[in-house]
């Protein structure tokens, strides 16, 4: 059985965590202490809420000794300030009684007051990319000496648009140093990110565990392509006593802005939709109304539902398959709360049927496949990601697309940018909103909390 007595923790440590009450690991912090404490490159995916920073700074305090040095030895990147503040008071926590400098900066605040603090010295810094890049730019904060880098939150924070800040980081920081990387969702972003950067990480991947499987009825249909499966939600979504309050999910916000003019002549009004591009005054208007019954479709990506509160949805909508199963369990784990009832249905085509199969693997339950109904239109059209791709000849030349329906896509593209097309001034308001906003992640804890009770 899980104990922190297997993990040879030294007593300083030890005492801290008896002091919180935890009495055993959870399984990311289990499974993640010995392969940090042996100086591995990790990555690390589980739900939020599983206890990610005491997973990250268990072998980290446990390892990190004793100096008087001026130069931080451990860096932790964050995307939000509130998550600055939340980190530290943690390691605070977990670090009672060993002597230890924990540092938090973040913008918005004076740079002044964080360079004086800085000068001070400090063991572990816990920093917002753009404050730290600052910082470190003007050679107030020296990160020669960092050996370990933890960036949590990372699906978070690629969201958001750190990723060209965090590459700058990486360049700041010396070569010889043990990476650490933590989030809730595995997105093609955050793959991209450890592709690029971190040289054979171990991946420590905890299924979404206490899913209420029972309480959800899950479905599949295969369906052809993009705009068949427009044909077939049309077709469900008509029947508005069944489908009461449908959320659904799609990979990204192209998709979801291409997704939201398909069904717009259907269902304009009772029809919302989400996504990191909106600005934060438009994200909360869609979610209120979405709660108030106003709307009863709502279309959202991956990232920006996590965060969101939302009750009594009677069927979650997968509109692709995720590559990664876990965000499967995510999405439907949206619907069936509280011991009320949900469905979720899972569309399909030829090509996402390996990632069916690997939810499937994940859940060890075969999710149930329904006819495509026949009255339901298969579509010939096909949008620009499913033109089949030709080789040229020509060798500066790599692919061409075979050309398409031009002009229904030139009216797709118009639509969408009347949409988002918001002019500089909001563009800048739209970018404070980001910087500023709380944690994405905030809701989901609530939740997480409102699920144990
Ligand atoms: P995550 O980063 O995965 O979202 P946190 O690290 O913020 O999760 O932890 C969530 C909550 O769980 C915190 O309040 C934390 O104090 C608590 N916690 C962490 N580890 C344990 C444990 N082993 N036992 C009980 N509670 C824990
Ligand atoms: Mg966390």
């Amino acid at each position: 059985m899980a104990s922190f007595q297997n993990l040879n923790l030294n007593k300083q440590l030890s005492s801290a965590i008896e002091d919180l009450g935890f009495e055993k690991p959870t399984p990311i912090q289990e499974q993640a202490y010995p392969v940090i404490s042996s100086g591995k490159n990790v990555v690390g995916i589980a739900q939020t809420g599983t206890g990610k920073t005491l997973a990250y700074m268990l072998p980290i305090l446990n390892w990190l000794p004793f100096s008087k040095q001026i130069k931080p030895r451990v860096l932790v990147v964050v995307p939000t300030r509130e998550l600055v503040i939340q980190v530290v008071e943690q390691i605070e926590l977990f670090a009672k009684y060993k002597t230890l400098r924990v540092l938090g900066v973040y913008g918005g605040v004076n740079i002044k007051t964080q360079k004086a603090a800085v000068a001070q010295g400090c063991d572990i810094v816990v920093a917002t990319p753009g404050r730290l890049y600052d910082l470190a730019a003007s050679r107030a904060l020296q990160l020669q000496s960092i050996a370990k880098l933890i960036i949590d939150e990372v699906d978070v924070m690629l969201d958001l648009g750190f990723r060209f800040q965090l590459t700058n980081i990486f360049e700041l920081l010396p070569n010889k140093r043990q990476n650490l990387m933590f989030s809730a969702t595995m997105t093609e972003d955050v793959n991209q990110l450890i592709d690029d950067f971190f040289i054979t990480p171990s991946k420590i991947s905890i299924a979404v565990s206490g899913t209420p499987l029972d309480n959800i009825s899950q479905t599949c249909f295969t369906v052809k392509n993009f705009y068949t499966k427009v044909n077939l939600l049309v077709h469900l979504l008509k029947n508005k006593e069944e489908f009461g309050k449908v959320l659904l999910f799609i990979d990204s916000k192209k998709n979801a802005d291409r997704l939201f003019s398909a069904l717009e002549q259907d269902f304009w009004s009772e029809l919302g939709v989400i996504h990191s591009n909106k600005s934060q005054n438009n994200r909360i208007a869609t979610i209120e109304r979405f709660n108030d019954g106003v709307s009863r479709i709502l279309i959202a990506t991956d990232i920006i539902a996590r965060g969101l509160d939302l009750d009594n949805i009677t069927h979650v909508i997968n509109f692709d398959t995720p590559v990664y199963p876990e965000n499967y369990m995510h999405r439907i784990g949206r619907t069936g709360r509280a011991e009320k009832k949900g469905k979720s249905i899972l569309l399909f085509t030829e090509e996402e049927n390996t990632h069916k199969i690997g939810i499937e693997n994940l859940m060890d339950f075969k999710i149930p496949e329904i006819e495509f109904p026949i009255d339901v239109e298969v579509s010939k059209e096909l949008t620009p990601d499913e033109m089949p791709v030709m080789i040229e000849k020509n060798p500066h030349k790599k692919k061409t697309r075979v050309a398409g329906p031009s002009f229904h896509e030139k009216k797709e593209k118009n639509k969408i940018e009347n949409k988002v097309n918001l002019g500089g001034g909001a563009k800048i308001k739209l970018k404070k909103a980001k910087k500023y906003k709380k944690p994405i992640s905030r809701g989901d804890k609530t939740q997480n909390r409102k699920k144990k009770r």
